[in-house]
């Protein structure tokens, strides 16, 4: 069913066929939307994300480089986002860093003043940077949607997970801000809190095998989520079925959050 018919919107995050951001590309292309890319800036890089993207079965995508800590890079692919295409309905913000020698066991009381201001930069601030561009385009149309990919560890200790902790509930409260204060323009914010999937990123994380076995064994769903559990959820709250959603956190985790031993 084409529940994204007509829309269009830009996705972050894609690195390869493992991203999160590459699953939710894929599940919005398959309900009817019309997806762009931006991706970390560097020919390695963009080789991999379009070699990715066309795998989804998008013939000569539309890709910009990015890096979110360059304002003028931010700049730059919105400028020519709104050149380019028709509308943007809809930003995924699926991206992530922090230095990975702090993301270990027992390392975060040493976390560097550098290695945390980055890791927030990145991850949170980000998706301010996004917002900010996005706006008017958005509102031109009447609203949009606008999804950041989170993880449990905002909420409760999850060693190893570190400093990207703290930065995922500086996302999460991002979120909620930019959605009492873009609602008034129709544009709606919300995050989806994903369980471990193997990706680049994961695996920079202290004990990811941990975080993958404990959640495949205690989850009441008994297993992992894949990829496609997230992309679509993301459909939905792109879609108009989710009008009435924004400021959320929606857990596609097969439950695991919901246990307290
Ligand atoms: P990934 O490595 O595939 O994606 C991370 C992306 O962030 C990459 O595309 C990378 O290029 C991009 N990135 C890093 N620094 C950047 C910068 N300065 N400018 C622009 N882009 C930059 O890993 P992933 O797991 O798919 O991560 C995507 C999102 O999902 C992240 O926000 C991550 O925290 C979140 N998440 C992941 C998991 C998991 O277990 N994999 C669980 C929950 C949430």
């Amino acid at each position: 069913m084409e529940f994204l018919e007509g829309k269009s919107g830009l996705v972050f995050g894609v690195a390869n066929e493992r991203s999160y951001a590459w699953h939710i590309a894929k599940s919005l292309t398959e309900h009817g939307a019309d997806v762009a890319f931006a991706c970390l800036p560097g020919e390695k890089n963009e080789a991999r994300a379009r070699f990715a993207v066309e795998a989804i079965g998008i013939q000569d995508p539309w890709i910009r480089p990015c890096d979110v800590t360059r304002d003028d890079d931010l700049d730059e692919v919105f400028r020519a986002y709104a050149r380019d295409r028709r509308r943007l309905d809809f930003v995924i913000h699926s991206i992530a860093f922090a230095d990975r020698e702090w993301l270990a066991h027992g390392k975060f009381n040493q976390t560097p003043r550098a290695a945390f201001q980055l890791a927030l930069d990145i991850s949170s601030y980000s998706l301010l940077g996004m917002a900010q561009r996005a706006r008017e385009q958005m509102a031109a149309n009447g609203g949009g949607s606008i999804l950041a990919m989170t993880y449990y560890g905002s909420e409760k200790v999850v060693p190893g997970y570190n400093v990207m902790g703290v930065a995922k509930a500086a996302l999460e409260c991002s979120a909620r801000y930019l959605a009492h204060e873009l609602g008034t323009y129709g544009i709606r914010v919300n995050t989806i809190s994903g369980g471990p999937l193997k990706t680049l990123a994961a695996s920079a994380v202290g004990g990811f095998k941990d975080m993958l076995s404990h959640a495949e064994k205690r989850s009441p769903l008994g297993r992992n989520v894949d990829g496609g559990d997230v992309g679509n959820t993301a459909v939905f709250l792109v879609s108009d079925l989710a009008a009435g959603i924004t400021g959320e956190n929606i857990y596609v985790d097969c439950g695991l959050n919901i246990l307290g031993v």
